[in-house]
């Protein structure tokens, strides 16, 4: 089969390998859609944080996927072949400190499908072998395609769970990217009253127009003193940080009001300057938030893939073959990501 092997920096290749086989407790899934994500974009162009040392070579990328299972290896009982499934492509020990307390994605040794520090084939490919635990049934209603949206919704269902109750609040969400415009749909559907969306590129700020936020500024034009005035006079009460840009941080932290809370969300690969001062004098709150706690956020994502609480017609603005996954994908992204939410790559 055709897959997409990361081989160094601007060295990805799409070549021959074999189609796995599942070994015991693994299940081999035929990939129907891989989004490409942010992070791989970084890999790409050998940016991602440590180096291009955290990925291994030789290795099938693309965490981002959902498919079909069509082979079960020994050991698994509990799902049938022809089951549709979303993958949370993280592998973790199962005795540290994080994972004992059911954080997996804190895991002391943490590996990502997709080649990330451990040697895991992703979904970049045909087909690829999974552990059972890494496959969520796709619920009824939501096409598999779509549920290749899973697993960047869920970066946004669990960055939800971890601010304060949004129920009745007036949330900011820092950029309009894929994560973004996931936070900006999961505060709606938790019941936000005022979400205000910043963004230079044009076509994400018309998606979370679509997407039904009160208000949509380009921070780069308008006054968003002025405009946040109008909507929510004492400020903010949470800021999701998206964006790992320093000017946006800032805005984001002159937004919210005494108290707030300030969501990072952002994967940053250099150290933010952060106006110490301002966060004192508003007594400031910050949360971080790690990818997401599969067995709670993927169920969760993907019941709201399958209401309508995240739309997938806007979030996904192409897809693309296997072979097109340079140029049309990591290339077109590096070059024009203003004009994309998210890719799907379709490696059949
Ligand atoms: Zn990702
Ligand atoms: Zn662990």
């Amino acid at each position: 089969m055709k897959a997409a092997v990361y081989h160094g920096p601007r060295d990805i290749r799409i070549e021959d390998v074999a189609v796995p086989e599942p070994g015991p407790g693994q299940l081999l899934i035929e990939v129907s859609r891989n989004g490409i994500c942010g992070s791989d974009l970084h890999t790409y162009v050998g940016a991602a944080r440590g180096g291009a040392t955290m990925h291994v070579p030789g290795v099938v990328l693309g965490h981002e996927f959902a498919g079909t299972v069509r082979e079960i290896g020994p050991g698994v009982d509990d799902i049938t072949v022809g089951t549709h499934v979303a993958i949370a492509p993280i592998e973790w020990c199962g005795q540290c400190y994080a994972c004992t307390h059911s954080w997996p994605q804190m895991c002391r040794q943490l590996g990502l499908y997709g080649g990330y520090r451990l040697p895991l084939h992703g979904g970049l490919a045909p087909f690829a072998c999974v552990s059972r635990r890494a496959a969520f049934v796709v619920p009824d209603g939501l096409d598999v395609n779509s549920a290749a949206l899973a697993e960047p919704m869920a970066v946004a269902v669990h960055a939800v769970r971890r601010a304060p109750t949004i129920l009745g609040s007036a949330v900011m969400v820092l950029g309009a990217g894929p994560i973004g415009l996931g936070v900006l749909q999961a505060a709606i559907a938790s019941g936000a009253t005022t979400t205000v969306v910043t963004e230079i590129s044009p076509a994400r700020r018309h998606a979370a127009q679509l997407l039904g936020a009160s208000a949509v500024l380009d921070p780069s034009v308008d006054d968003v003193r002025a405009a946040l005035r109008d909507l929510s006079a004492p400020g903010m009460d949470i800021v999701f940080e998206t964006t790992a840009n320093d000017a946006a941080l800032a805005q984001g932290l002159r937004a919210l009001r005494p108290r707030g809370t300030l969501v990072s969300v952002a994967g940053w690969g250099e150290l933010a300057r952060v106006d110490m001062g301002l966060a004192m004098a508003k007594e400031i709150d910050v949360r971080f938030t790690m990818t997401y706690e599969p067995a709670i956020d993927f169920p969760a994502t993907l019941q709201m893939l399958a209401s309508g609480a995240f739309d997938p017609a806007v979030l996904i603005s192409d897809h693309i073959p296997l072979e097109r996954l340079i140029d049309n994908g990591l290339e077109e992204l590096l070059h024009h990501a203003d004009q994309h939410v998210k890719i799907l790559v379709d490696p059949s």
